[in-house]
């Protein structure tokens, strides 16, 4: 029988079943869609990453013998009507059944489903073959259990897979090793370049500008840095490993003007579109590690892995144990607009400015950035999560929904009452200070609550915790704040001045 299946953009897997034979009934289908490039919108790199990665992917498929019908965002034919595309295909190709892979988003999802059920022939789903789990285990796995813990699902998979394990104990005698991932970076002699790509892709980027493609952030359409096929990316993985798993543990939570990566991987977009596995590159490291141990701690690699094998899978198990209803959660009940500098990096704090600077400018900021400078602003300023979400949706190469959602309504917003975290990541402009350079020749002062060169994050800090005094005080690891705060004697000028960052907050 002749059958049609579809390839969705970040399922440019390579490795997948699907393509161990060659079969001349087979037609797979591609396709670059105004929907997907409106459903938020995106910053300018990220269109052309997927769309890029997309093309060599097709190109990668035919070369290897496999028939691709794709159409390109600008072709005549292309319909941008998903149902209709599949419908032509199985119309012109005489198909007698169609197959997916399980897309990651509910959307899609949904989407797929509603197709299907609508075909006149038989249709079937497959799995990604990209996860270490499927989509249902985490709900399985804590089944009956009030609260979902990180660690206890990573310690599964570490056993499971016989990651960093010594028969079945932890190697070295320890499962975590992230007391000892905290340090500020000092020396800047430590830095390592960036492994780029460096294309021209004006070509593609004239395409996409004539049929006005809303976008955001900048690019350089002769110069553009990210990997977008399968070899590139696994360039960055060997680049990783012989230059920046030395120090990845050390300052994974370091804070700096000096270098937009420092010691991260890059690897998002490589695995989100799936042109990596995550199992592929946890055990790469690890294999590099062991050949490297004098020079190399464990707890540079395990800080990794924890990461991938840990949080990035932890993440997509949520997704699906708690979509649809996750997307709607508002916990503190927050409703205030981001402020229009998030569109432009001009504020005067230089924490912000750097961290949405660089997000404008490459679609990538780290996880700190991410979630102690602008996902601690937006929570401390009240920010409706809707907001936040779409922000974050938006300017990240490596955002779908799976993964932006559980980190940004969940661990950053804490939007979900504690289902991702167990306490809300907030702080005062003490944690950027110690964590590096950002408070230097900041316009503002991080040792100031109240005047006019306080550093809003202190004041708005504890406008947070008053506020929300009734969800969070009995929260076993917050009592503290509230012990401290409750000593403090200003108080009412702590508020009064959050309250007028609050009502000028696009002049921050
Ligand atoms: P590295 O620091 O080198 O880490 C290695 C890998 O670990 C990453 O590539 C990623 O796959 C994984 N990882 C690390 N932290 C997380 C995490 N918390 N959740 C899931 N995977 C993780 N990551 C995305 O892939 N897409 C998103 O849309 C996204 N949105 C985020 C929003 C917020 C508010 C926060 C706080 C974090 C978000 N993250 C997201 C997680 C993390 O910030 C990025 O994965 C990371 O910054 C990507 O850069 P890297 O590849 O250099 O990461």
């Amino acid at each position: 029988a002749k059958i049609l299946r579809l390839i969705l953009g970040d399922q440019l897997n390579e490795s997948h079943s699907w393509f161990d034979e060659k079969n001349e009934d087979i037609i797979y289908l591609m396709a670059e869609m105004r929907q997907e490039t409106d459903y938020v919108v995106h910053h300018i790199q990220k269109v052309l990453a997927f769309f890029l990665s997309m093309r060599s992917f097709s190109d990668r498929l035919q070369e290897r013998g496999h028939r691709v019908h794709y159409y390109k965002i600008d072709d005549p034919s292309n319909s941008q009507d998903l149902e209709k595309i599949i419908q032509e295909c199985i119309k012109n190709y005489q198909i007698e059944k169609f197959e997916y892979q399980l897309p990651d988003e509910y959307r899609l999802d949904e989407q797929l489903n509603a197709i299907c059920s609508k075909l006149s022939i038989q249709s079937k789903a497959v799995d990604s073959e990209h996860f270490l789990t499927e989509r249902g285990f985490l709900a399985d796995f804590f089944k009956g259990k009030k609260t979902y813990l990180m660690e206890s699902f990573y310690r599964e998979m570490r056993k499971e897979f016989n990651i960093l394990m010594d028969g079945k104990e932890p190697m070295q005698g320890k499962w975590n090793f992230d007391q000892e991932n905290r340090s500020a970076l000092k020396d800047k002699r430590l830095l390592r370049k960036p492994k780029i790509h460096p294309k021209n892709v004006s070509e593609l980027y004239e395409v996409i500008q004539k049929p006005q493609i809303k976008t955001i952030g900048r690019v350089e359409p002769e110069n553009f840095l990210w990997p977008t096929t399968r070899e590139e990316c696994l360039e960055v993985l060997d680049y990783f490993c012989e230059n920046l798993l030395i120090h990845f543990g050390d300052y994974q939570d370091a804070l700096t003007t000096w270098d937009p990566y420092l010691f991260h991987s890059r690897l998002s977009f490589a695995m989100n579109s799936k042109m990596l596995s995550p199992l592929e590159v946890v055990q790469k490291v690890e294999k590099y590690w062991e050949s490297h141990r004098k020079e190399i701690s464990i707890s540079q690699v395990e800080g990794f892995i924890r990461q991938i094998i840990g949080w990035r899978e932890y993440m997509r198990g949520v997704y699906w144990a708690k979509m649809p209803d996750y997307g709607q959660l508002n916990f503190f009940g927050h409703e205030r607009k981001l402020p229009n500098w998030f569109w432009t990096g001009k504020t005067k704090m230089k924490c912000l400015s750097s961290s949405i600077g660089q997000s404008l400018d490459l679609a990538y900021a780290h996880h700190i950035q991410r979630l102690m400078v602008t996902g601690n602003f937006a929570l401390l300023a009240g920010i409706h999560p809707d907001e936040v979400d779409q922000w974050y949706l938006g300017i990240y190469i490596d955002a779908l929904e799976w993964v932006e959602i559980t980190n940004t309504r969940g661990m950053s917003q804490f939007a979900d009452g504690g289902i991702v975290g167990t306490k809300p990541y907030v702080s005062s402009a003490n944690y950027i200070k110690k964590q590096g350079n950002y408070c230097d020749h900041c316009a503002y002062s991080h040792k100031e609550k109240v005047g006019e060169k306080a550093c809003p994050f202190n004041s708005l800090y504890w406008h947070f915790y008053n506020r929300n005094r009734e969800k969070l005080e009995k929260n076993p690891r917050i009592g503290m704040a509230y012990r401290t705060w409750d000593k403090m004697k200003n108080k009412k000028e702590i508020l009064d001045q959050a309250e007028a960052y609050l009502e000028k907050i696009n002049e921050l």
